[in-house]
């Protein structure tokens, strides 16, 4: 499955720092990409991963860039282009999480949410596609969320986001397909990362894992093995889908 699929192509996957989004740069780097870590502030944390990679014999580095800022995103790709190449393999994954009354949160938390999970992927969507559609190819994953497709208490402007980001997915892939482009989102139930450690409880999360078919919460690299499968050749005729990856949670 990681036998070189990804051979040379460019693959910046964005907030890769840690979490689900450094298990798929260890997954696209092991399938052959040059991987490309954003990350908004853990910079120790992106460079460390970089230079785990290149230890072994991969091509790896990391760019600074808030995805919600279009100067920082023009920044981004102008840098990633420069250094490695025009991306033929985008996965936006940067997100943050808010779980909040609706009562209680603030312009600045909407902004954040909306700007980080939603602005973010369209501004890098916007600036990866001319490139793939001159050369009438290319691979797009947004990483959304289960709670974008059922929503839940307390987490409204998330899922909102999400929601947002599966519609965004849905309709991009019919803009694009025609040059050869898929567009596709994973939607991950409860994946054990930090983000789901700032949201829940040591109980909660016990409770969650109960309620979930296959008896446990996700791990990274649970996301991280489907998009390499979307990014590959596997992926060639899966187009507008949203794929949870949840251990059936949504069945
Ligand atoms: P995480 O552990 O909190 O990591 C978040 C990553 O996003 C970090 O690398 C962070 O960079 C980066 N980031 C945040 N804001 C950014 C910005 N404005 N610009 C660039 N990078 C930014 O989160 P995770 O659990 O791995 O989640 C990854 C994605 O999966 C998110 O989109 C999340 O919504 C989605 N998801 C997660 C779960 C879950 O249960 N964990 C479930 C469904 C969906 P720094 O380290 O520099 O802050």
């Amino acid at each position: 499955m990681s036998d070189l699929l990804l051979q040379g192509k460019v693959c910046l996957v964005t907030g890769a720092s840690r979490g689900i989004g450094a298990a798929i740069a260890r997954a696209a780097a092991a399938a052959g990409a040059v991987v490309v870590i954003n990350y908004r502030s853990s910079r120790h944390l992106a460079e460390s991963l970089a230079e785990e990679l290149r230890d072994l014999g991969h091509e790896a580095g990391t760019v600074q860039a808030d995805v919600g800022s279009p100067a920082d995103v023009e920044r981004l790709f102008t840098t990633i282009e420069h250094e490695w190449g025009p991306v033929s393999l985008l996965v936006n994954n940067a997100g943050v999480s808010l779980r909040e009354l609706v009562t209680h949160t603030s312009d600045e938390q909407w902004d954040q949410v909306i700007n980080t999970n939603l602005k973010g992927p369209f501004l890098c969507c916007r600036r990866a596609l001319p490139h793939m559609i001159r050369s009438r190819w290319g691979r797009i994953i947004n990483i959304a969320s289960v709670w974008g497709m059922r929503g839940a208490s307390c987490e409204s402007v998330y899922a909102a986001s999400k929601g947002g980001l599966i519609l965004f997915t849905k309709s991009l892939a019919q803009e694009v397909g025609p040059s050869g482009i898929t567009v596709n989102a994973l939607a991950p139930g409860p994946i054990g990362t930090d983000m789901l450690a700032g949201e829940l409880t040591a109980q909660e999360r016990q409770d969650l894992a109960a309620d979930i078919p296959l008896g446990r919460l996700g791990c990274p690299e649970d996301v991280a093995k489907m998009a390499v499968f979307l990014l590959s050749e596997g992926g060639n005729y899966i187009n507008g889908q949203v794929i949870p990856v949840d251990g059936g949670w949504t069945a």
